[in-house]
């Protein structure tokens, strides 16, 4: 059988391992940050309709610039922007792959603070940009980027794997200081009660907030992802992205998805009230808890985070092991399967 190793691959790509968090057959999944509820039965109609609408006229190519999809997600996003500020692309990993591809590159380097999503640094390689992870500390990220330089810093707000929200100075400190390309990773803000760094926008050309509709918006399978940046960075990134990138179909799902978002984002009270709740009944069991703004929790110590990981996994429950020795992390899921996993918890720790 031949091997990744026995084919011509890129030398710097060899040893990399691709993105994988486990697709398990199992009853509760609480390992990929989904929102747990199914989209609003009104919702799925429209997309329904919307897309047998779109269907028709197959035979032809998209709108290249999903122009009515971005003035939705401007309008959406209620922050005063211009469609031009405004771009979308199959989920905020492929907004993050133009990024990179655009204010990347050979000979340049990304920062990133660590742990975070692992995707930055993936994307960031495959790129051939390269990378270099920090390890967070909020009085020296400013320090940091001054001594560094990098082409792109990645700032990620509520951050993945931790849940921690970045305080709006920190985000300004680092714009302001940054030589390049600043990305805030928002792809969970639906979620947090910190301020989101939208605002900042107005007269920071090089700051760009990525966005999804993976998460909060119960989405995840219609891949949609979107930033908003300057007109000319939204430029920029059509020299590198491919014509037509979104399809007529993933374009008239998600517009139809966006006319409903205010019965999707309903869920998302529900869901912080259920994050805090299982915070709350770690945190009495004797676990360690970070805060969390988004709608995981990142939860440990444990002397062997596979073991219990594998133990969850026999109960039907799938969490995360982010590669953190000592720690693990959980989605939050629906009320029920937030108190399955409890119970599963309780079984294999006996905590
Ligand atoms: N950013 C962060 C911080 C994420 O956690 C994720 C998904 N896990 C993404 C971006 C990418 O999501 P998507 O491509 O589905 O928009």
């Amino acid at each position: 059988m031949t091997r990744i190793e026995d084919l011509p691959v890129r030398a710097d790509l060899r040893g990399l391992s691709p993105y994988g968090a486990p697709q398990i057959d199992v009853p509760i999944l609480l390992n990929t940050n989904e929102n747990p509820y199914p989209p609003p039965a009104e919702l799925v109609a429209d997309v329904a309709a919307s897309v047998t609408a779109a269907a028709a006229g197959l035979n032809r190519y998209p709108d290249r610039e999903a122009e009515e999809l971005r003035a939705a997600l401007a309008a959406y996003l209620d922050a005063g922007l211009a469609v031009a500020q405004v771009w979308a692309a199959n989920g905020s990993n492929e907004i993050l792959q133009q990024l990179l591809m655009a204010f990347g590159g050979a000979g340049r380097r990304a920062l990133g603070f660590v742990p975070s999503y692992s995707m930055h640094r993936l994307i960031a390689l495959a790129t051939g940009t390269g990378w270099t992870g920090v390890d967070f500390d909020a009085e020296r990220a400013l320090a940091i980027v001054e001594e560094q330089r990098p082409d792109i810093v990645f700032l990620c707000s509520p951050n993945n794997p931790t849940g921690s929200a970045l305080p709006r100075g920190v985000i300004e400190a680092v714009v302001e200081a940054a030589p390049g390309i600043v990305v805030v990773d928002e792809a969970y803000a639906e979620f947090s009660s910190a301020p989101s760094a939208l605002p900042l926008l107005a007269g920071h050309p090089r700051l760009v907030v990525t966005r999804t509709m993976s998460k909060a918006f119960a989405f995840a399978g219609g891949r949609l992802g979107y930033l908003a940046a300057d007109p000319a960075l939204v430029d920029a990134l059509r020299l590198v992205r491919l014509p037509y990138h979104l399809s007529a179909l993933t374009q008239a799902a998600a517009l139809a998805a966006l006319r409903h978002a205010d019965a999707t984002l309903a869920q998302v009270a529900q869901l912080r009230a259920d994050r805090d709740r299982v915070r709350d009944a770690l945190r009495g069991r004797g676990f360690e808890v970070v805060d969390s703004e988004a709608n995981f929790l990142l939860f440990g110590r444990f002397d062997d985070e596979r073991k219990t990981w594998q133990g969850l996994l026999d109960r039907g429950v799938l969490v995360r092991d982010v590669g953190l020795p000592g720690w693990l992390r959980v989605s939050v899921g629906t009320t029920q399967e937030c108190d399955a996993f409890l119970d599963a918890l309780g079984e294999v720790t006996g905590q």
